[in-house]
Formats: C-alpha cells, structure tokens, sequence
C-alpha cells in the first residue's frame, strides 16, 4: 500500500490544468517534471491540427490518456442533434490522429429540455455513434457531473445515471469518467462504483475549495478541499480501474501562477493526497 502511495507512475495531467502552456510547453512541461501521462484537451489541440499534435505527443514518448471532449447531445431542434452527433465522430476520428484510446463525454443539457428527455437524448445519440467509436477502436466515458451544471451542461449528474446509461446502452464500448468533484457529495457513490466495476474508464482528482467562488474555475488542489480523494479512489480500484489517474483543475488562481512551479505542487499533493 505504501509503495502505491508513493508513487507517480500512474499520474497524468490535463492540458487544461496548465491551462497558460501551449500543447508544445506542455509536452516539454510534463517531461521536465516526470509526468508520464496526458490529457489533451481540443483547445490545445486546435492550433497545430490533430495530425501536427499527434506526431508531438508521438514524438515526446508521453502516454495519451484521453481526449477531452465530445458530447453535448441534447438540442431543441433535430438537426442541431444530428449536427452534434456528426461532431462526436469527427471527435472521435481526433481522437485517433492523437493516439488517444478514449474520448471523455459532457453529456450535454439544455434549459429550454426537461431532464429526463435530455437523457433520452443522450442515449440516442450515444447509441447512434457507439458503432463509429468500436470502428475506430476508442473508448467513450461518460462523465457525470455536478448538479449544479444540470441546466446547460450535462443531465448526467449522479453515477447512478450515468450506470443506468451504460446498461441501456449495453456496449463495452461506453463507460464511465469518475470525476471526485462531481460525485464526491453522493450517499450512494460507494455502491454505485461498485455497481460500475469493469465500466470505470478514467479516474479525475482535483479538490473542492470553500467557499466556490466560481462555478467552474476555481477547483482546488488535492488535499486541500473536503473530499476524501484517497477513499474513492479504493473504491474505483475495487471496482477494477488500474488506469491512470487524472489531475484536472480549472482555476483562475493557479493559472496565474508559474506552472513549472504549480505541476511540482501537484506531484507532491498527488503523493500525499491522491
Ligand atoms: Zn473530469
């Protein structure tokens, strides 16, 4: 258990967490530092194309873990729908240029839906695209998140959800993104993990600061919010996750900051808090 804890190896970082850093300062971030994981996130990817980034991420001999992300299914009119269906595919075809093995999904939601037809829409489009994703051979995560994005950004907001979404969907093709800061709150996360075992596809760590100054970018670094980061994380380890585990924090705080110094900062909380 000790050695375990100790241990880096299985650390990976989101391009959006060093937010400031181009892909290329990234790459070279990242291996300065002995990260051997990456998230890419698109908007790192758009300035150089997916194949350009592609041959840098080949190049720098740094894991792929994921790319960040599609989704986004439900729109009030159908062609709006189709149109976000097709961009998932394109996504995926991304996905592949960047040797990423699985594309994390935001669901999607939109005011002017009611919930439960969102989800429908949801389903919809993920079993519409599930064939493309097995064609290309990358894996799609579900990613539920926290209530309070119920409104414009995705109607999976608990891990039950997103569990009943994947025994809908019946693919081994599709599972689910654990993200603490959405689930951490959640009396049923331990069982509903353990419901998920064999569908955790990905792993994502940062903490929750109090007060939230922002809803979406002030996350804080591991161990200094309230989640009990450590304890979820045996749990999607009994669960039968062995990946890689992912830091990402958005924060208007820790984007102001040197981020060579910052990803030290994350290595050592990794180490004491993850
Ligand atoms: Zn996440």
């Amino acid at each position: 258990m000790a050695d375990k804890l100790q241990d880096t190896r299985r650390m990976c970082v989101h391009t959006q967490t060093t937010k400031p850093w181009s892909l290329a300062e990234a790459i070279e971030g990242y291996t300065r530092a002995s990260v051997p994981g990456i998230t890419v996130w698109r908007d790192h990817i758009a300035p150089y194309g997916a194949e350009e980034a592609g041959k840098m991420l080949r190049d720098s001999g740094l894991e792929v873990v994921s790319l960040c992300r599609g989704g986004f299914f439900p729109a009030t009119s159908g062609q709006a729908r189709l149109d976000a269906r097709n961009d998932n595919r394109a996504i995926i075809d991304e996905a592949v240029a960047i040797g990423a093995p699985l594309v994390v999904l935001v669901c999607g939601a939109s005011p002017e839906i009611e919930l439960p037809v969102a989800r429908q829409m949801i389903l919809d489009g993920l079993a519409d695209i599930e064939p493309h994703a097995k064609d290309a051979g990358v894996k799609l995560a579900i990613e539920p998140l926290h209530p309070m994005y119920a409104d414009t950004r995705s109607a999976i907001n608990t891990m039950d959800q997103a569990n009943n979404m994947i025994m809908a969907l019946g693919s081994n093709q599709v599972g689910i993104a654990v993200d603490v800061y959405h689930v951490w709150w959640d009396s049923f996360l331990k069982a509903e993990i353990g419901r998920a075992k064999g569908s955790i596809f990905a792993f994502h760590v940062c903490d929750w600061r109090t007060p939230t100054r922002n809803l979406l970018t002030d996350r804080e670094i591991m161990g200094k919010g309230c989640i009990r980061i450590r304890e979820i994380r045996e749990w999607v380890e009994q669960a039968g996750f062995n990946g890689f585990i992912e830091v990402e924090i958005f924060s208007d705080d820790y984007w102001k900051q040197d981020q060579d110094k910052y990803l030290w900062r994350l290595k050592s909380a990794f180490l004491n808090h993850v």
